[in-house]
């Protein structure tokens, strides 16, 4: 089998990989579905802006580097627009473009008074070092500062962007702006105004939708086993929440390559590794195991929480697992996703399962605005409650429809918005259904 990087990396502008052509069907046949008219695709297929910058940088040995870094913000009606931040070589405008909608359908679903955003800027970090790393964060910011703030666009982590990263970005905007604005970003350290629960927020909002799929299933969790591709922040926390659920995580993979263990992964010992500053591939205490060969271990549940893509029609035949958990956004390509449906797998679409991340940001965004903290059992009882909601909220429409957990999902955001387009009269009879209107 081909590596998996290779392969995501020639295939990602073909009609199959590209994230923003498959969130558009996908936008296209739930809005049929819903029996709404080509109005509301035409509106929601475009993000409402979508900018790109140039990010000059001095490198360390004296050369000048341009690196090339978007923002897009999707749809403002319900909120300002709110998304992560990724740094990464495969970032490009579509990309963007994608999982701004996604977040867009994402706040939606979780009924978050919020619209969907997202940046990034096309470099591999690992080859900076940290005072370019700093530099090249501080610069994104200044040039993307005139479309975001707390009342317009509100930024976070994502791949290769952490509460540190997000620390120099406040630092930056606050010099620009001549005063504290914590409202600006979210996933910001706790002394710079961060929520308590957030660094957790993800993984625990994933963990809570597996939780309630099994329920469904009938699987008792303690009798699981699970493996996970990714082991940064979210794949990481998602393993230490399944594993205190009693589930055996028997198998990680991180870019470097990847780990198994039968008898199931030391996940507490196993973080306490990463943490340090390493690579899954390096812990000793289990055996090697490629990318690849992950996707076919005999597991309960598969949680993929790296990149786009993996899921494929070269993958998806060898998953063997009940559940498919998607914490990343977009693992799954359509013919993928086509081979779990025949082969009868629950899937947890993306914009439902990792949807804790943005719904602890918006508490956060809360929490600045008030200039008042919760504690974070608090946050994590308000976490559990709107991803409970939102899982009900899904499943009763594919239970209606008959259908998958994702076109439910995607249809539950869909009308969500369109809810708000009709209460702003944007839309009038004739682009909705009788069937909406009933
Ligand atoms: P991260 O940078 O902390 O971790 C990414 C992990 O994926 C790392 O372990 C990396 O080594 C691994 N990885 C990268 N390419 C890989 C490959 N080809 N094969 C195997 N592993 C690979 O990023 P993160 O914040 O954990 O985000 C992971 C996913 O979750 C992304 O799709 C992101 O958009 C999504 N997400 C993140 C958040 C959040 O709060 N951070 C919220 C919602 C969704």
């Amino acid at each position: 089998m081909m590596n998996i990087r290779d392969k995501v990396e020639a295939d990602i502008t073909t009609h199959n990989k590209n994230p923003y052509k498959i969130v558009k069907e996908l936008l296209k046949d739930s809005i049929t579905e819903l029996g709404l008219s080509d109005n509301i695709y035409n509106i929601l297929k475009k993000p409402m802006r979508v900018l790109e910058v140039s990010i000059p940088i001095r490198m360390d040995n004296g050369e000048l580097r341009n690196f090339t870094g978007y923002r897009s913000q999707h749809l403002d009606i319900l909120g300002p627009t709110k998304g992560g931040i990724r740094f990464h070589p495969q970032v490009n405008a579509d990309e963007v473009k994608a999982l701004s909608i996604w977040m867009s359908l994402k706040s939606a679903i979780l009924d978050l008074p919020l619209g969907g955003g997202k940046g990034g800027v096309i470099v591999d970090p690992s080859e900076l070092s940290e005072r370019e790393l700093e530099e090249l964060s501080r610069t994104y910011i200044r040039k993307i500062t005139p479309i975001i703030g707390p009342q317009k666009d509100i930024p976070a982590p994502d791949v290769n962007t952490n509460p540190e990263v997000m620390g120099w970005m406040i630092d930056e905007y606050d010099k620009l702006r001549g005063f504290n604005v914590p409202g600006m970003l979210t996933g910001k350290p706790v002394i710079l105004g961060g929520s308590l629960g957030r660094l957790e927020a993800t993984g625990r909002g994933v963990v809570i939708t597996i939780r309630e799929a099994a329920r469904v299933l009938g699987m008792n969790l303690s009798e699981c086993t699970a493996s996970l591709q990714g082991f940064g922040n979210v794949g990481s926390m998602t393993a230490k929440f399944l594993h205190e659920l009693g589930v055996k995580v028997v198998a990680v993979t991180d870019a470097n390559g990847g780990i198994y263990s039968k008898e199931g992964l030391n996940i507490p010992e196993l973080l306490e590794f990463v943490q340090a500053g390493n690579s899954v591939v390096g812990y000793p205490h289990a055996s090697p195991l490629s990318n690849d060969e992950l996707f076919g271990l005999p597991v309960d549940i598969f949680v993929p929480a790296a990149i786009e893509n993996q899921i494929t029609k070269d993958t998806a035949p060898y998953i063997k697992a009940k559940i498919v958990a998607e914490a990343a956004n977009g693992p799954t390509t359509p013919e993928g996703d086509r081979i779990l449906e025949e082969n009868n797998v629950f899937v947890i679409p993306d914009i439902l399962c990792n949807a804790g991340g943005v719904t602890v940001s918006y508490f956060e965004w809360v929490q600045n605005a008030m200039n008042y903290y919760w504690k974070e059992e608090e946050v994590n009882q308000k976490l559990e409650e709107r991803m409970v909601t939102g899982f009900e909220n899904v499943l009763k429409m594919r239970n209606e429809q008959n259908g998958r957990m994702r076109k439910a999902a995607y249809m539950v955001g869909i009308s969500h918005i369109v809810k708000a387009f009709k209460a702003r009269g944007w839309i009038k009879t004739p682009d909705l259904s009788r069937n909406y209107l009933n």
